[in-house]
């Protein structure tokens, strides 16, 4: 084609559509109606069920996102069964219950806490970081501070039963962070799992609402027994969770310290954007960690879970008993990953 013909066809082209913009826009002047049944919430493990429950609540009607994760989250924070998640949760090595969350929105916001006592809802206080300050991540005591100064109460978080359990765990003080009961990394032999069956776990979260937009949570009280003041993946941004609106999102659950050396959840979605399928890319960042320790990665467990702008949604896993919860408007359901091992 001659370069006049090209300048032709190009102004051509650009006239049709500045004219058809302008009457889209004319005619999404009005906001615009909910796509039906596109809303969809997924998270870790099966005690995800419930959270996801509470947010279905939010998206079903067509509410945000980002308030679908933060009510949902919220469930296991409070729940004083639950014990690797906000209130209940199991304390460190001196029994001073420190958690983590953070939650990213589909506009690249996002914010964190990392290491905070007393207050039940971790997930709600980072939202604040992020809605509030020009900062992305408060700490320790500067995070209490300012959780209190907005209103947040102080409250004692440890449980009866996890402060039982942490007693139990100091007559040994043997530091080993099993995984998930139905592999073989636990031994019956060898007695009752430190700190039960649940001595880690983490909620992570991720919604699209009826728009289409992406949001993010994932909250935890860490590995039960840590050091004081240490730190996993699940309040870093792009290691515990990742939300790119133009791609898709995920999350990421199990020992913290391996996700936080390959960024995990931003490494699934840039794996999205090379155009993998949700769970081939949860698949290939579990591989990375093999990759890097083979020998270690036999004995921990990590596990993904990722969602594509298409709605589309899989996880993959280190060792088995990786669980995930779904729920939709076709479905509510407890889907166990895929595993290496
Ligand atoms: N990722 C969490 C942490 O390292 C624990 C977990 O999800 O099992 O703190």
């Amino acid at each position: 084609m001659s370069t006049r013909r090209k300048f032709l066809y190009g102004s051509l082209f650009s006239s049709a559509a500045v004219l058809a913009g302008k009457k889209l826009f004319a005619a999404t002047d009005q906001v615009p109606a909910p796509v039906k049944d596109q809303a969809i919430v997924i998270s870790t493990w099966d005690f995800g069920q419930a959270a996801n429950a509470e947010a279905w609540k939010v998206l079903q009607p067509g509410g945000k996102a980002l308030d679908a994760v933060e009510a949902g989250v919220k469930v296991p924070e409070a729940d004083p069964n639950n014990q690797s998640v906000g209130y209940g949760g199991l304390p460190d090595r001196d029994g001073r219950v420190t958690l983590d969350a953070c939650i990213m929105d589909e506009r690249y916001n996002c914010g964190s806490v990392m290491c905070l006592e007393h207050i039940m809802h971790p997930i709600s206080v980072a939202r604040l970081v992020m809605e509030k300050t020009p900062h992305i991540v408060l700490v320790g005591d500067g995070a209490l501070q300012f959780a209190l100064a907005n209103g947040f109460k102080k409250e004692n978080l440890l449980t009866p039963k996890s402060e039982h359990d942490w007693k139990e765990w100091l007559k040994t003080s043997k530091y080993e962070p099993v995984m998930n009961i139905e592999n073989k990394l636990y031994k019956k032999e060898e007695g009752p799992m430190p700190g039960g069956p649940n001595n880690h776990d983490t909620i992570g979260m991720i919604a699209m609402d009826n728009n289409g937009d992406l949001s993010g949570a994932c909250t935890t009280s860490g590995m039960a027994f840590k050091l004081h003041g240490r730190v996993g993946d699940s309040p870093i941004i792009g290691a515990g969770l990742y939300v790119d609106n133009e791609i898709g999102a995920a999350t990421s659950s199990g020992v913290g310290e391996e996700v936080i050396r390959i960024v995990g959840s931003h490494l699934v979605v840039e794996l999205m954007r090379q155009g993998y399928a949700p769970e081939a890319a949860c698949k290939k960042a579990v591989e990375r960690i093999i990759r890097r320790n083979p020998e270690k990665a036999k004995n921990i467990q990590v596990g993904f879970l990722a969602m594509n702008k298409k709605g589309q949604y899989g996880a993959y896993a280190l060792q088995k008993g990786f669980t995930y919860s779904v729920k939709s408007g076709k479905e509510d359901k407890i889907y166990t990953s895929k595993s290496i091992y």
